[in-house]
């Protein structure tokens, strides 16, 4: 057998995203796709802005010499300079070009930053419940993965993790806002975070949710509140264009081994098999960098599924921001209750797909009617745990 053990056990291991995603197709098979209502992937369901299908048409028309060929692994100089200047008009620290490294979507930016400062048996923290391919990022590289709870909200809890820091550590990586549970982390936090993230761990800060905001609330500066961090960053999410794999890592000047770190990051970038960030693409995004789908959508989603299940005597507070509601199940067992709601059509991840079991994650990345048609079978898998527990013991 050729496959490496290390692989077999991850792919054993492997997310409960894929597997729902997996049980979505049979149960299509089984009652036809109009009976399924599939919360399981985060994939926008909307068609990128105008501006940036515009921008993709300009620069597809553009004749520069050897424009598809490669570039210096870092990505363009002159799209770098941008990105930079934004960051540095946005977070009010002056970023230079050779701060930002284009990368394949977020993943890309934190798998580049992991391999550049994880030595065997080095330590990263994640908040649970976490995206659950933190844990392969960090194990790529020889890491080993400390999961620290989060409090009241699903908020860091700051003691907590300056209890977890070891002499192994070398990073933290958190997520705002935040997938599976929607959470945005306040300035007042990540200040308090600035004071326990001391060399040599630095924090990376993954936000490829950072326009996904509602009720007017806005993502905080991770960058302008720890001084020890980076920013990894993509626009899969707030430009719709998930399948194109462009984003960056923004290496915070403010760290003492910034220029180190550039070298490392840059290098391992490219041998990851990147090599570098997908060029047109990077001239796309340089001309159109704030362009976001409409919001608006997701809120109007957020809130009728939310309002909803709260009706039928669900635990589904309002998420701050990302596409994804983390409400409770009303029975502890989560995958029991998910299996429940599999037999009304609906597909849902088990919390304990990211750490928290008890809890379900719903994306609310299916057209509103979709919404609307799957209420009465979480109206009825509720009444159903309901019947259960209040039937005499028998
Ligand atoms: N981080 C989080 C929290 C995500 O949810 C995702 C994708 O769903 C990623 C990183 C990866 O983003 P990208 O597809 O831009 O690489």
């Amino acid at each position: 057998m050729s496959i490496s053990r290390a692989i077999a056990e991850q792919m054993e291991g492997s997310s409960w995203i894929r597997r729902m995603f997996e049980a979505g197709i049979l149960l299509r098979q089984e009652r036809g796709a109009e009976n399924v209502f599939d919360y399981t992937l985060g994939n926008p369901d909307v068609e990128p802005p105008e501006e940036v299908v515009a921008a993709l048409r300009r620069v597809a028309a553009e004749e520069r010499p050897l424009g598809h060929g490669y570039m210096p692994n870092a990505g363009f100089p002159d799209v770098r300079a941008a990105i930079a200047l934004g960051l540095t008009g946005r977070i009010g620290i002056p970023f230079a070009g050779e701060d930002v490294i284009m990368t394949v979507g977020a993943a890309g930016a934190i798998n580049t930053v992991l391999k550049s400062i994880l030595d065997p048996g080095d330590e990263a923290i994640v908040l649970k419940p976490y995206f659950p391919e933190y844990r392969f990022y960090i194990e790529n590289h020889g890491g080993r993965v400390v999961e620290v709870e989060t409090g009241e909200g699903f908020q860091p809890d700051v003691a907590r993790i300056a209890a977890a820091i070891g002499p192994r550590t070398k990073a933290i990586l958190l997520n705002s806002p935040n997938n599976p549970t929607g959470a945005i982390y306040p300035a007042e936090t990540l200040r308090e975070l600035n004071a326990i993230v001391r060399e040599p761990v630095i924090a990376i800060s993954d936000e490829p949710y950072r326009a996904l905001t509602y009720d007017g609330v806005r993502t905080p500066e991770t960058l302008a509140c720890i001084e020890r961090a980076v920013l990894a960053f993509s626009w899969s999410k707030a430009m719709a264009i998930a399948g194109e794999r462009i984003g960056y890592l923004a290496i915070s000047p403010r760290l003492k081994e910034a220029a180190p770190l550039r070298n490392a990051c840059t290098f391992a970038n490219r041998i990851l098999g990147y090599v570098n960030a997908p060029a047109i693409w990077q001239r796309v995004v340089a001309q159109v960098p704030d362009a976001v789908v409409d919001v608006r959508q997701y809120q109007a989603k957020r809130d009728l599924l939310c309002d909803a299940l709260t009706a039928m005597g669900y635990h589904a507070p309002r998420p701050q921001g990302s596409y994804y509601a983390f409400p409770r199940t009303p029975i502890p067992d989560d995958i029991a209750f998910t299996a429940l709601l599999r037999e009304e059509g609906i597909l849902a991840v088990p919390g304990v797909g990211f750490g928290r079991g008890g809890y379900m994650r719903l994306s609310l990345t299916l057209p509103m009617s979709r919404i609307e048609r799957s209420l009465a079978g979480f109206e009825r898998a509720m009444r159903k745990v309901k019947g259960r527990s209040a039937a005499p013991p028998g």
